[in-house]
């Protein structure tokens, strides 16, 4: 009974940069679990070459271009999948950017800017894109790419507009998760310490961050995608009938200290 919880046995699942880092491992585990797979990328090249990664595991992943800053695209692929009769009962909204080391008063405008709307106005448009027809099918889960840096402030590392952003993605989770109980939809988010991905590793500045990050996790090491991909698939499959409005932490202990 309680392993087949755990399988999202052909649930359509959406997971927005997906192509790569945490948002591939995602989709491999959605896929591992049973789901039928869509990966929106920004970029076209990512987006096949996460498709490939994924055919080579065995799963059929569709690939679909779009950028999550803009609703009228996220609405369109939304509303496209529920008119083809297989309306999305799965969106992981993992697309995000991350950018730090600027102190808050040199701050662009356009830097911050840029954050917002890629990581909360992305997140807004597509579970409103989303949400709408999994509230007509009164049944769905979404899962947020939130971080410790919603909870925490970084050091040494100044990033301010990265860690506000979390912030409200976590407490958009929230508040959708109140207001759509009611409609048989759960939302729900991870927050993960720092995960070996392109987005922290090939960054040149993180080589001598490192060290002091490990001194200030419990556990003394760095996360690796699939022990993210592993709690979105909890949070998405049946397993968390019971959880709504959870930040869940996948920290190795970050946020105890
Ligand atoms: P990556 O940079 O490795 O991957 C992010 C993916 O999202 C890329 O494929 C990227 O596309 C895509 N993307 C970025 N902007 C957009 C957009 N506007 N529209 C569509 N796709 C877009 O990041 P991670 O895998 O490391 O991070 C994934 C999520 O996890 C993010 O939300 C991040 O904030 C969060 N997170 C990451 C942590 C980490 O340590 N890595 C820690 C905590 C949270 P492209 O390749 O074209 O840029």
């Amino acid at each position: 009974m309680y392993q087949a919880r755990f399988r999202v046995e052909n649930e359509l699942a959406v997971i927005t940069g997906g192509g790569r880092g945490i948002g591939l491992a995602c989709a491999a585990a959605l896929g591992e679990a049973g789901a039928r797979l869509v990966i929106i990328e920004m970029d076209e090249q990512v987006g096949h070459a996460g498709r490939e990664e994924l055919a080579v595991k065995g799963y059929d992943a569709e690939f679909l271009a779009g950028d999550v800053t803009s609703s009228a695209r996220m609405t369109e692929i939304a509303d496209l999948l529920a008119t083809q009769g297989r309306p999305a009962s799965i969106l992981v909204n993992n697309a995000g950017i991350g950018h730090s080391g600027v102190s808050s008063e040199d701050v662009s405008d356009e830097q911050w800017l840029r954050m917002m709307d890629v990581n909360v106005n992305g997140v807004f448009w597509c579970s409103r894109a989303f949400g709408r027809h999994m509230i007509a099918a009164r049944r769905g889960a979404i899962v947020n790419l939130g971080s410790m840096s919603g909870t925490i402030c970084n050091r040494p590392q100044p990033q301010t507009p990265y860690n506000v952003s979390k912030a409200a993605v976590h407490h958009m989770t929230r508040s959708m998760a109140a207001e759509w109980a009611q409609h048989g939809v759960r939302v729900n988010a991870v927050a993960p310490t720092y995960i070996e991905t392109p987005m922290v590793m090939a960054n040149p500045d993180n080589r001598d961050r490192i060290g002091i990050w490990l001194h200030d996790t419990p556990m003394g090491r760095l996360g690796q995608t699939h022990e993210v991909a592993s709690a979105v698939l909890f949070l998405a499959s049946d397993a968390a009938s019971l959880i709504t409005g959870a930040v869940v932490p996948v920290d190795g202990g970050f946020t105890c200290w």
